[in-house]
Parts: C-alpha cells; sequence; structure tokens
C-alpha cells in the first residue's frame, strides 16, 4: 500500500437520458426503414445494449464500496467549439438537429432518443472535466464516467453505440486550451478505436495505443501494419488480439510495447480509453480484474515517470454491469494508491486454499 491519492470520478445525471428504444416510431428515413427490418428479422427482440443502468451500476458500487481518496463531482456539456476540435461542422449540425427526437444514425447500432444529444455534449464535456482537474493539479488522477461511449465515432460519422469521440475531443482540448504538447491515448477497450485512429491518423503530437481483440471482430480495423501516415507515421500503435486473450498477453503488450513507446513519445499528459468488455464476462476477451488493476498501475507508473502522474480515464464500452461496475472499481482503488499485485490465472487461488483444507485428510490411508 503506497500513499493514499487525491482522485476525482466525474458524473452527471443528464447522461441517464440516452435511451433508445428499439419499439419507438423513428423518422420515415431509408436509414430507420432498414434497421427496421433488419430488427424485425431477429428471432429473439433486441435490446440497445448500451444503456443508462451500466454508468449507475458504477456509482453504486461506488457508493456501496466507498474508496478513501476517491470523490465524485458533476460533469458539464461540452460547447459547439470544442466539439468541432474533432468533428466537422456538417456532421455536429445533422447531430443537433435531432435534439428531442428518436432517429437511428447508422446501422450498425446507433440511435438517439430524445435527451441524447444533450447527454452526448455531457459526455464529451466531461471528458473535459477529468483533463481539466489533472493538467490544473486539482487532482492527481480522474475518471469520467460517462456514455454514450465515444471511441468508434469518427470526424463524420456516428458509429458503434457512440455520437461524439469523448476522449478525442478531452486530447484536443488539452492541446489547444490547456497547453499540452504531446498526448498519449491508450485505448484498452476490447474493440479497436477506429474513431481515435482516425481523427490523429496523421498527427504526430497524439500517440495512440490500441490494444484490442483482432478483426473480423467488430469494427474490423486497427491491423498490425496500420502504424498511421504522413506526419503521424508511426504514433499510432495497434496490437490485435485473437478471442480469448487476457491477462498474461495485456499486461506483456503494455511492459513490452507500450512502456518503450511512451519513453520514445514523452508524452505530458496520458489518457485512456478505458472500456471493460476485454473482461471475461462480456464473451470477447479474457481479462480480469486484477488484470485491469495492473494494467492501471503500468499506466499510472507511465504517467508518473513522463508527466507528474498525470493520467485521465475515460469509460468506453463494457456490457455486463456485473464486470463493468467492478472493473472500475479495481482501476479506481490503484488510482486512489493501492498497489496492485500480479494477476493469477482464474481459480488457482481457490485450488490453493482448497489444498490446504483437504490436506491430511487421506495421509492416514483407508
Ligand atoms: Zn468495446
Amino acid at each position: 500500500m503506497t500513499a493514499q491519492q487525491d482522485v476525482i470520478v466525474f458524473y452527471d445525471e443528464r447522461m441517464l437520458a440516452h435511451f433508445p428504444d428499439t419499439n419507438a416510431e423513428f423518422l420515415p428515413g431509408r436509414l430507420d426503414k432498414r434497421v427496421r427490418s433488419i430488427l424485425s428479422g431477429l428471432y429473439i427482440p433486441w435490446k440497445y445494449p448500451e444503456h443508462p443502468g451500466r454508468i449507475t451500476a458504477i456509482m453504486e458500487l461506488l457508493a456501496r464500496e466507498p474508496i478513501p481518496g476517491v470523490s465524485i463531482e458533476p460533469g458539464m456539456a461540452a460547447t459547439l467549439d470544442q466539439l468541432s476540435r474533432v468533428h466537422t461542422r456538417s456532421f455536429l449540425d445533422d447531430i443537433f438537429s435531432l435534439r428531442n427526437q428518436s432517429a437511428w444514425l447508422d446501422v450498425d447500432t446507433t440511435a438517439v432518443s430524445p435527451g441524447s444529444v444533450q447527454a452526448a455534449e455531457v459526455a464529451a464535456g466531461t471528458a473535459i472535466a477529468a483533463v481539466e482537474a489533472v493538467v490544473s493539479g486539482r487532482a492527481k488522477s480522474t475518471f469520467a464516467v460517462i456514455r454514450p461511449p465515444g471511441h468508434h465515432a469518427e470526424p463524420v460519422r456516428a458509429r458503434g453505440f457512440c455520437l461524439f469521440n469523448n476522449v478525442a475531443v478531452a486530447a484536443a482540448h488539452a492541446q489547444d486550451a490547456l497547453g499540452c504538447k504531446r498526448v498519449l491515448i491508450v485505448d484498452w477497450d476490447a474493440h479497436h478505436g477506429n474513431g481515435t485512429q482516425d481523427i490523429f491518423w496523421a498527427d504526430p503530437s497524439v500517440l495512440f495505443f490500441d490494444l484490442h481483440r483482432a478483426a473480423p471482430f467488430y469494427p474490423g480495423t486497427g491491423a498490425l501494419a496500420d502504424v498511421g501516415a504522413g506526419r503521424g507515421e508511426g504514433t499510432t500503435v495497434n496490437v490485435p488480439m485473437p478471442g480469448g486473450a487476457g491477462d498474461t498477453a495485456y499486461l506483456k503488450a503494455l511492459r513490452e510495447i507500450l512502456v518503450p513507446a511512451a519513453d520514445y513519445f514523452e508524452p505530458d499528459l496520458v489518457l485512456v480509453s478505458a472500456g471493460f468488455d476485454a473482461h471475461w464476462f462480456d464473451l470477447a476477451l479474457n481479462v480480469s480484474y486484477d488484470g485491469f488493476a495492473s494494467m492501471t498501475g503500468i499506466i499510472q507508473d507511465i504517467a508518473d515517470k513522463h508527466c507528474d502522474g498525470r493520467l485521465a480515464m475515460i469509460l468506453e464500452g463494457g456490457y455486463n454491469t456485473e464486470s463493468l461496475s467492478r472493473g472500475v472499481h479495481s482501476v479506481l482503488k490503484v488510482l486512489a494508491g493501492e498497489t496492485p499485485g500480479e494477476p493469477k490465472a482464474c481459480g488457482v487461488e481457490e485450488v490453493d486454499a482448497a489444498i490446504a483444507f483437504h490436506q491430511g485428510a487421506f495421509d492416514a490411508g483407508p
């Protein structure tokens, strides 16, 4: 146990009003008709998996099991200018025109309900608040508990449950308004952060490092050879993983690729696109709570070495509310000063206890 650190969790109830309902009346457009025909062909009723209960589960667990050093503050809405740093004005105008309506934005499951546009503005603004708190030194590290998530959103397109690219909006704000020069973004969500990669593809001032389950897993991008282009060639690093990869593979990738990359890049701010769908409860990969804790420790060491510990975590995916809330809790404990242990294979600890329990039972013979 090291010294307790100040950690701020940012959370805002306005994000609960994003609640796409697959049974609602949508707009009469071609896309809405297409989505409706796909949904009507499903044998099981389809529910929107990115729902408000995701973030309330995180906050409820934190209320039940508070962590010394962790405080909670409200978020804020991003402005049009802040969003315009990474999205085109025409895209933003189109999204804003859907205020108070229900519609599908993309066939790959991104929809809006009447409260969605404001929820997305608050998600992006709350990511900005998390960055401002670490850059100002008000907190050692921060965690933005936000939705809708962001890393699939491209400059001109909402997709994969994402409306605005929250982590990219936060990184651009750090550079344009807060004086940061080099931002490291680590994306450990199970899915590739195609939107974040797109936005900083040719930008040498942002190092984007992404661990993800390899194509054809959604969204199918993030090949090993995709390293950026132009002046940004080399500042995109993709590590595609096979399905079922877990703690050992994740930690090896961070220690042997991310750590030297960060030493080379020398970031003055570290952001994490923290998705928890790499946990085995979400059935794509095999990361444990101890694995998330250890990854946090490694990234915290990078931030300590290069930028006075300035580290902001931005929530992305994670659809099983138990592993999502417990995963965030494991990360927060490390941010607040707990030293993570090396993860063991699932069940080994319990088997060790069983060995001790049964020891001697069969010594005497029949
Ligand atoms: Zn994901």
